[in-house]
């Protein structure tokens, strides 16, 4: 044994898949004592304190042909790294383990390197996945494929001697402390195709280090695979060991609860779920599932946690992650409304803040301009293409707007990114008309989604009100931004594919030129949607954004009704500053005009914040 005749470098509790499954299920790993001594590693059940440990097995140093880390993927576990060996009869093994932290197995594959570095049997090469169902899960091969991945570390002879390191005080962790800092390593949650030099394309679920982070939207990261290097959206990857349950079509991260059921209810499918953050307490998670029993509808519940840590919905069935609860309540209600279902509409990618790490100007040939969507204040919007990309393209009616302003100005436009904004691509500006390059939506305008869809939307408030916390949402982050929109309304909110609504032109009216518009007495001036501190004063701020947020609020729960009727201007301006507001709409619950009226607040101190009205709807 390691512990008597053995010098222990290191040691560790760590997971280890077992050797002699030939399928995978999530129950074939199991927590072991390694310990890496200069010439093996063994494991040992048992734990260190009771000193009754056992050996379970062990794996020669000498006889190590490959030590690498794991695509995620493979396992759907974080920090897996793997040791492949020859058997006495040289035959090929692998020992998978995971390790508990990103920098614990960057930690381990060092100090296993720096012991097999001189190894006559190292090899070049190794499978980057696992065999499963009778293939390598990474190049598809039979059970005698050679390896198809290049190795990933470049032997340093100059190392420690082989088979003996200089051992180094032990820190907390069990590991020695003459390792670097670990790097932050990343796993792709969405394709992205990079199309500007200087980017970096991305697979889901592939491994990069991040290597700059200077930018918050854009990271320079390093495939771990192929050594490429470069900038990628920062949104597109989530760290190794946070929540794992991100890369799942299933989870549907800050959704709401009107968001949930809304995307449920269109599914219609007995037991189809989401899992999405509680929006009550943070780092816990709320599990949303369909049922048709007594009537449709949608069910919450919140997904508890032991005092082991275990998760659990009901008593009967405890497991150690979400996903495994989810997977097992998929097989078994256990105690639950339905057995799950997971949703069959994938999730969308989201937008990338600007096109590219640095690129906000477009080169007005790279578009392809296909049929006209609309058009509005400033001219025609057309639809069109940006390689594969789905833009609109708002073709500015020239004097319409102070463009090198504005221009300037879309440099920090671009940057600015939420799932509930219309996103800013960039500018066509050395011509004229400039363009502005923006994210697509499929429906358009939310003021003409609501009135062509009228007769579904008018009494289906969970809808509507999911459709009002979207905006409010994408108003709330505008708000911490310190972002004034000046002109929301649901003629500038649109519709996209999955229903989501997104607010857009945020900032633009600063821009224009048209008295018409910009002053209060000018007839294109959005009289109907402004507080009475910008009819006096023109003094625009988060909260009289809010006062437009209402107004919004009362189109949507009206499918899109003119505020006001046809009262004029004048008499608009009159009757709001004698304090008096818009009637509710007639299927709107009350509690929902309540918010509307505080809204409505002439006193735009005493106004709610987007913030404090997404709180309001918070009733888990
Ligand atoms: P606007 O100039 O923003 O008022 O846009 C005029 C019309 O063009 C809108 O009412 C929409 O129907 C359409 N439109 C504008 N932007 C987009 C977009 N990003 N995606 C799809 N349609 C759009």
């Amino acid at each position: 044994m390691a512990g008597k005749n053995e010098e222990v470098l290191v040691e560790a509790f760590m997971t280890k898949r077992s050797q002699n499954k030939r399928t995978f299920t999530h129950t074939n790993w199991k927590e072991r004592w390694f310990v890496l001594s200069p010439k093996n590693l063994i494991y040992y059940d048992g734990d260190k304190q009771s000193g009754r440990r056992k050996e379970r097995g062990r794996v020669e140093l000498i006889r190590v042909v490959a030590v690498e880390s794991v695509d995620t993927a493979v396992f759907q576990r974080d920090f897996v790294f793997q040791l492949c060996y020859l058997s006495e009869d040289d035959d090929q093994y692998v020992l998978y383990i995971a390790a508990p932290t990103a920098q614990d197995r960057e930690q381990w594959l060092d100090y296993i390197r720096k012991l097999v570095a001189d190894n006559d049997c190292l090899s070049d090469k190794y499978h980057q996945g696992a065999f499963i169902k009778s293939q390598w899960s990474c190049c598809k091969g039979g059970k005698n494929t050679i390896a198809c991945t290049d190795v990933t570390w470049t032997i340093n002879h100059n190392n420690n001697p082989p088979g003996h390191p200089t051992p180094s005080p032990t820190p907390p962790n069990g590991l020695p402390s003459d390792m670097n800092p670990a790097p932050k390593i990343v796993v792709a949650l969405y394709d992205y195709n990079a199309t500007e030099r200087g980017d970096l394309s991305l697979r889901k679920n592939e491994e990069f280090e991040v290597l700059e982070q200077d930018q918050e939207h854009w990271w320079k990261m390093r495939n771990r695979q192929t050594g490429m290097e470069g900038f990628a959206p920062s949104n597109y990857v989530r760290e190794l060991g946070t929540p794992d349950i991100q890369q799942y079509d299933w989870y549907l991260g800050d959704a709401t609860r009107q968001r949930a059921e809304v995307f449920l209810m269109q599914q219609e499918r007995e037991g189809c779920f989401v899992v999405r953050n509680s929006t009550t307490n943070s780092g816990v998670y709320t599990l949303s599932v369909y049922t048709k029993q007594s009537h449709p509808q949608v069910k919450h519940y919140h997904i508890k946690k032991d005092p082991e840590g275990n998760y659990y919905l009901s008593q009967n069935i405890k497991c150690k992650t979400i996903p495994e609860l989810i997977y097992r309540h998929q097989h078994n209600p256990g105690g639950i409304c339905a057995r799950l279902r997971p949703p069959t509409l994938g999730r969308t990618a989201p937008a990338t803040a600007g096109l590219s790490h640095d690129k906000w100007e477009i080169d007005p040939s790279e578009l392809n301009l296909l049929e006209e969507l609309g058009s509005g204040q400033f001219g025609v919007v057309r639809h069109g293409k940006l390689k594969s990309l789905d833009v609109a393209v708002k073709m500015m009616k020239e004097g319409t707007m102070s463009e090198d302003e504005f221009i300037e100005e879309a440099k920090v436009m671009t940057k600015l990114r939420h799932g509930n904004l219309v996103q800013l691509y960039g500018v066509c500006s050395r011509q004229r008309p400039i363009y502005i390059v923006t994210e697509y939506l499929r429906y358009g305008s939310l003021l003409q989604y609501l009135r062509n869809k009228e007769r579904i939307l008018l009494n289906n408030t969970d809808v509507l009100l999911d459709m009002c916390l979207q905006v409010c949402s994408g108003m709330a982050y505008l708000e911490k931004q310190k972002f004034i929109h000046r002109d929301l309304a649901a003629r500038n909110c649109l519709v996209g594919a999955h229903n989501e609504i997104k607010v857009g032109d945020f900032g633009l009216a600063r821009y224009v030129v048209d008295d018409e518009y910009t002053g209060s007495g000018g007839a294109k001036f959005p009289i109907k949607w402004a507080a009475p501190e910008v009819l006096n004063f023109m003094r625009f701020s988060s909260k009289s954004d809010v006062w437009a947020f209402g107004v919004l609020m009362w189109e949507v729960f009206t499918c899109g009704k003119m505020p006001y009727g046809r009262m004029k201007n004048a008499e608009v301006v009159d009757m709001v500053q004698h304090g008096r507001v818009l009637e509710k709409p007639r299927f709107c619950p009350s509690d929902v005009y309540n918010v509307m009226q505080q809204c409505w607040n002439a006193n735009a101190e005493n106004r709610p914040s987007f913030n404090e009205i997404l709180r309001m709807f918070q009733d888990e």
